[in-house]
């Protein structure tokens, strides 16, 4: 019987990817190389390799402005957004202006080379499959991935293209606080009706789900987010202070040696989360800049005081959520917590707080509840029986409106934010003057009543419209946005059938620079090989060098051993020269030992 590829779960965060998979009717989180449940989303380049993961993150500091992380923020935003410009000003690494869009420059093998956003995450997605491949033996090829909620359609797909890139079908996107609600239905058995709020606080973003969960029916009822605020703010407010600390102590400004300020943003990283434990936690940066030793302390208040506006604006998408849903907070029934800054106290008591003492449940693990969930969403693509998942059925929404431009520039919805997906809408409209023959149709995502301070995603034509006055043909527009937040709209003359229609996957890349970037994903995976096999082929010949030196030392002491036991040997002989059998056997095989161990050491070398 032919085996069926199997599908993983991806969650692919900021700061930490984590797979997984549906396995002895349970989910499994599989463990990379380096034995650990999450990898870090960080991808390095050097001159003969590109590394992903640990080995990237470790090497960090020696070669900062190679080493990529964080493209999350950049995904499908052009070049000169606001929030792109803000976070490049904290990056090491280069992000450079390629036709609007932001490209990222390192040096790779000695050359200069510009990746997209995708590319970067094709190589962190190729790890995690890589990952799933060694732990299953088998070639994975198909993904269920998790994606911050405020995504929008370009940026599905652009993980979709991603996917591409690295060899992966994705089979579905779902929002990660989407994925955590179902690790924590599946955990408790939810008997019911019960509003689950899922307050989803990572590395880079700060994303709120409001959940209604009905036996088997997860049902999302709203989703906020804010796209730039996670904990990598907080690492950049301390990394801030303590420049300014060192200016002021030693006169220096130490902003722009890269080295510098990833070491000490490593270290502020390491003391905001000591600072989850302790009220106190001090650094040490040894020879941190021009020789100076830089040694502080920072206190938990200090620290809550110097991100407290930060902070503050993670209620924000809570109470958005609250008011979209039109349900109060006393009705919430159950607050999970998830991403590694729900670990802050500060940021559990103001959440408790809002909710008017309530404890959040802790019940899952906040690092890997959205990978939990999102295995189990591919178990069920997969088709697996069980009667855990069975008859379980999420239903999602749309993040954000979607609707075309009318007269005048005003936008109007027909998937308004929040509508439960799969959708599909359809509304008549009409020409805007006599005789009309074409019919332009400018699809626009965003909630402003004007279309210029929305985002555009496509447009097309509908043409052939018979002479008429305005407002007589009908024409009918449908929306029709797919679970997995494609859209089709489509436009169809009532009168004459004439129709067209536009599928939004209007993607960043080409389909041309797609297949480039999927050939040169292959050679980059050729340049991992031949750094492995190069890497193992030194490995065996320093092996085999230190063990003959080893041999060679036993021998030289072997000689010894076995020069003195001749020598006593000749002295027994000639001292005893009617001895019995026995005792001239014995002497024997005492020599005769000591060959022996002589072989099997040389044999031991020979069979590394
Ligand atoms: P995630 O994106 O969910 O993997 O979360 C990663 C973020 O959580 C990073 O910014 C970490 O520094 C942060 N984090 C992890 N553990 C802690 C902790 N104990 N206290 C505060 N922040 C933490």
């Amino acid at each position: 019987m032919e085996r069926r590829a199997v599908i993983v779960g991806i969650d692919l965060g900021t700061s930490y990817s984590c797979v997984s998979i549906w396995r002895n009717d349970g989910v499994e989180i599989i463990t990379n190389d380096r034995g650990n449940r999450t990898t870090p989303s960080y991808v390095a380049f050097t001159d003969s390799e590109i590394l992903v993961g640990e080995t990237a993150k470790n090497q960090a500091s020696m070669n900062p402005h190679n080493t990529v992380f964080g493209v999350h923020r950049l995904i499908g935003r052009n070049f000169n957004d606001q929030d792109v410009q803000s976070d490049i000003k904290h990056w090491p690494f280069k992000v450079i202006d390629k036709n609007k869009k932001p490209y990222i420059r390192v040096e790779y093998k000695g050359k200069v080379k510009d990746f997209t956003p995708e590319e970067i995450l094709s190589m962190i997605l190729t790890k995690m499959k890589e990952i799933a491949g060694a732990f299953l033996d088998t070639q994975v090829k198909n993904a269920v991935i998790t994606v911050p909620v405020y995504y929008n359609n370009f940026q599905h797909q652009a993980i979709k293209d991603a996917g591409l890139i690295a060899g992966l079908n994705v089979l579905r996107i779902i929002s990660g606080p989407t994925a955590a609600a179902i690790a924590y239905g599946l955990n408790k058995k939810v008997i019911g009706e019960q509003n689950v709020l899922v307050f989803d606080f990572g590395g880079g973003t700060c994303d709120v789900s409001l959940l209604r969960i009905k036996e088997r029916i997860f049902e999302v009822k709203a989703v906020s987010g804010n796209a730039h605020l996670g904990g990598e703010d907080f690492d950049n407010r301390l990394v801030n202070c303590f420049v300014q600390e060192f200016k002021r102590k030693f006169g220096k400004d130490i902003s722009s040696n890269a080295r510098a300020i990833h070491r000490l943003r490593t270290t502020c990283e390491r003391t905001k989360c000591t600072l989850s434990a302790s009220t106190q936690a001090s650094i040490e940066l040894e020879s941190l800049f021009e020789g100076i030793d830089f040694y502080t302390s920072l206190t938990r208040t200090r620290f809550e005081i110097l991100n407290q506006d930060l902070f503050r604006s993670t209620m924000e998408p809570i109470e958005k959520v609250l008011r979209d849903s039109k349900i109060d907070k006393s009705q919430v029934h159950e607050i999970v917590l998830v991403g590694g800054s729900t670990r802050i106290p500060k940021i559990q008591r103001m959440i408790s707080e809002f909710f008017n003492g309530k404890t959040p449940n802790k019940s899952i693990n906040p690092d890997e509840a959205a990978a939990y969930g999102v295995a189990v969403q591919a178990a069920i693509l997969f088709g697996v029986t069980s009667e855990k998942i069975q008859d379980l059925l999420l239903l999602d929404v749309a993040g954000v409106s979607l609707g075309i431009e009318t007269v005048g520039g005003v936008m109007m919805p027909f998937i308004k934010r929040n509508t439960t997906v799969p959708a599909k809408k359809s509304e008549i409209i009409s020409t805007d003057f006599d005789n009309q023959h074409r019919l332009l149709i400018q699809v626009y995502e965003g909630e402003r009543t004007r279309t210029r301070d929305n985002k555009l995603l496509g447009k097309f034509e509908l043409t052939g419209i018979p002479p008429s006055p305005k407002g007589v043909p009908q024409i009918e527009i449908t929306f029709d946005i797919e679970s997995d937040g494609i859209l089709n709209v489509s436009a169809v003359d009532k009168t004459t059938r004439r129709s067209n229609k536009i599928t939004i996957t209007n993607r960043g890349l080409s389909e041309k620079e797609i297949e480039r970037m999927v050939a040169e994903a292959e050679e980059y995976r050729t340049d991992r090989e031949n750094v492995a096999q190069k890497t193992q082929a030194r490995n065996g010949l320093e092996n085999y060098t230190y063990n003959l030196r080893n041999a060679l030392q036993y021998i030289d002491t072997m000689k010894n051993k076995l020069e003195d036991s001749i020598q006593e040997s000749i002295i027994w002989l000639e001292n005893n020269q009617d001895a019995k059998k026995d005792e001239y056997e014995r002497k024997q095989k005492l020599l005769e030992e000591i060959i022996n161990q002589l072989i099997v050491k040389l044999y031991s070398v020979d069979s590394l």
